[in-house]
């Protein structure tokens, strides 16, 4: 007889025992901004000026005096003409200054009229142009007041912030070549399992009975990747006990995550767990999620320096490691780089399907947006159907024994915030 199954795990408590272990790495680098796109920002970044430095204008048209331009169809004096880049003089009562977006705004001025609402008169006998405003001028408008972005001493982007291209564009508009960011963590990755062949190995006529190609590493260094981090591809590590403490050692000494998939499945007999444990301690996990379910976290020492490598191994069905990386790996990737938001948060959306038969795990059922707004469920939710996931834009996160209506609100967490 079976000994009775202990409880499934409920994710939110697995994923907080995961973390617990997970302490920032110290220190950081400095990266030329260009090259930071996906990294964490390591220190504050404070502004020392003010965006925009200077008053400039917003419009291609005229620079006036708001007190002058009170009433619609006054003419002016067009005295200066400031192009951006270029600094112009004093504005004197009854003149107005030629000027484009973005030139610093002369003083004494204070509002900009849009050549649109400005008509050019034939020139004066002295060369003089004139121009008439067909509307009047509120002091203040089209222009872009000094700071109205950035205060100079503001800061601008907390240490903990994911950087992606809106706030690099930021951290250069202060004037920043390079920024400190986390250093990158550095993955050990490999694949478990007699059945994996590597695409390229043999070609899929001739694939043995019982063979499959290694889908895993492909997916797993790609997200790897995305979460920046420096991947070291340890291909298939070979299924003896030797070899793979020996893979695991050195791994361990050189990488701050081992990542493996593949035989965590209860029972099953395979090297890596006892690998593991002989050189650390290992956790095997079952929890309530379904695609996933068995997950194993550990700590494998180090032995030419102090501190130790953290382990996870994630299952082997290809839709069960995809998942289970973005909930469970992907915040360990973020704590380790220091990253204040380890989560992607739902969107409440109709479901425009049935589900008549809730799991006792927790569902992430892999669906699509349509074009009414809802979500459509991809009819094979099984955890080896990759095809769910190259057709899903996201999951449904569905509480354990919930069952769907066609119209219910569900919470959906999309693919492209967990990858971007
Ligand atoms: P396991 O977790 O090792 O029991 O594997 C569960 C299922 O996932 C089995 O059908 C394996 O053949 C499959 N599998 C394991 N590793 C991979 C991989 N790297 N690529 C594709 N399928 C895999
Ligand atoms: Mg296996």
């Amino acid at each position: 007889m079976n000994a009775p199954r202990a409880p499934l795990m409920p994710l939110d408590e697995a994923l907080a025992r995961l973390l617990a272990n997970i302490s920032p790495m110290a220190g950081t680098e400095s990266v030329a901004t260009f090259d930071a796109d996906g990294r964490v920002l390591g220190t504050d970044i404070v502004s020392a000026l003010q965006v925009p430095a200077f008053d400039n204008s917003a419009m291609d048209g005229y620079a006036v005096r708001s007190a002058d331009a009170q009433t619609p169809g006054m003419v002016l004096k067009v005295t200066q003409r400031i192009a951006a880049g270029h600094m112009g003089q004093a504005l004197q009562a009854g003149e107005a200054a030629r000027i484009f977006t973005g030139a610093p705004v002369p003083p004494g001025a204070d509002a900009v009229v849009m050549q649109e609402e400005a008509e050019v008169l034939p020139p004066q006998p002295d060369g003089l142009t004139e121009v008439r405003l067909s509307s009047a001028a509120r002091a203040g408008q089209w222009v872009r007041q000094s700071g109205e972005d950035v205060q100079r001493g503001a800061t601008v982007l907390a240490a903990g912030t994911r950087l992606g291209p809106a706030e690099l564009g930021l951290a250069a508009s202060l004037g920043l070549a390079h920024v400190a960011v986390a250093k990158r963590p550095r993955v050990a990755l490999f694949s478990t399992g007699d059945e994996l062949v590597m695409p390229g190995d043999v070609l899929p006529d001739a694939l043995p009975p019982g063979a499959i190609y290694n889908s895993n590493r492909f997916f797993l260094k790609a997200l790897l990747h995305r979460m920046g981090c420096e991947v070291s591809d340890l291909g298939i590590v070979p299924d003896q006990r030797e070899a793979t403490v020996a893979a695991l050692k050195t791994a361990a000494d050189h990488h701050d995550l081992i990542l493996t998939s593949g035989g965590v499945s209860v029972g099953e007999e395979d090297h890596v767990k006892p690998a593991v444990q002989a050189l650390g301690q290992l956790d095997l996990w079952q929890i309530s999620m379904k695609p996933g379910k068995p997950l194993a976290y550990g700590q494998v020492r180090r032995s030419s320096r102090p501190g130790l490598a953290h382990f996870v191994g994630l299952p082997g069905n290809p839709v069960s490691s995809y998942i289970t990386f973005l909930l469970m790996v992907r915040p360990l990737l973020l704590k380790l780089q220091g990253a204040s938001c380890l989560a992607v948060p739902a969107t409440p959306l109709a479901a425009h399907f049935d589900w008549p038969k809730g799991d006792k795990r927790r569902e992430f059922l892999r669906v699509q947006r349509n074009a009414q707004g809802g979500l459509d469920l991809f009819p094979n939710q099984s955890s080896g159907v990759l095809t769910s996931v190259v057709w899903g834009d996201g999951v449904v996160d569905n509480p354990a024994g919930k069952t769907i209506a066609h119209g219910d609100v569900v919470q959906f967490l999309p693919f492209a915030e967990w990858l971007s």
